[in-house]
């Protein structure tokens, strides 16, 4: 199981891969996680991409795949995984696709929650608390968003012309949307 899932920010990405994850027993493999441990730490790549991470802008397409592709290599994605964050851009699934073909392992479906961009907003000024995330202010959140629709949602797109989306209605509760997602997944 090598499934992408995309969505704007707020979607429930990171809740439902979690439970993906969990139930299919695959490693969750988060840019923005892998972004944020970097920044956390202190590393090279940390401090390039820190600002780039508080102004809710893309970190370069190059920079990420080079991340996700060692990641890949590890030996836990031998027998799937979930990337969630990631392709990004076009450019990314492009690179992602290359890479796949060279292990003859392409993707076996991606998934799109699709939720409204003013439930998006609400979800993302709400997060707050223990973890608070520096990028969750509401004007990053809007660029964020922002950032979604010219360079992210084109990626839907390039899966649906690849015969790969699967789009799954991302509004209701958490157990309602994963049981819509592990159906698709399972086709
Ligand atoms: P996320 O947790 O997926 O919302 O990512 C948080 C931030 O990390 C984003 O706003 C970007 O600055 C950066 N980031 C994560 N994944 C990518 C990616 N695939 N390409 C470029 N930037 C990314």
């Amino acid at each position: 199981m090598r499934v992408v899932l995309l969505g704007p920010p707020g979607a429930g990405k990171g809740t439902q891969a979690v439970l993906i994850c969990k139930k299919y027993g695959i490693p969750h493999i988060s840019t923005g996680d892998m972004l944020r441990e970097a920044v956390a730490s202190g590393s090279e790549l940390g401090k390039t991409v820190k600002s780039v991470l508080d102004a809710g802008e893309l970190v370069t397409d190059k920079l990420v795949m080079q991340v996700v592709g060692d990641r890949l290599r590890r030996e836990d994605c031998a027998r799937g995984y979930l990337l969630d964050g990631v392709p990004r851009t076009v450019v990314q699934a492009e690179i992602l696709r290359e890479m796949l073909a060279e292990t003859s392992s392409a993707l076996t479906s991606v998934v799109q929650l699709s939720v409204p961009e003013q439930v998006l907003l609400d979800r993302i000024r709400h997060r707050g608390g223990a973890g608070a995330r520096t990028d969750d202010t509401a004007e990053v959140a809007a660029k964020r968003l922002q950032v979604y629709w010219t360079q992210t949602a084109p990626v839907a797109e390039f899966y649906r012309q690849e015969g790969l989306l699967v789009e799954i209605d991302g509004v209701g509760s958490v157990e309602e949307v994963s049981e819509r997602i592990f159906a698709a997944v399972e086709r």
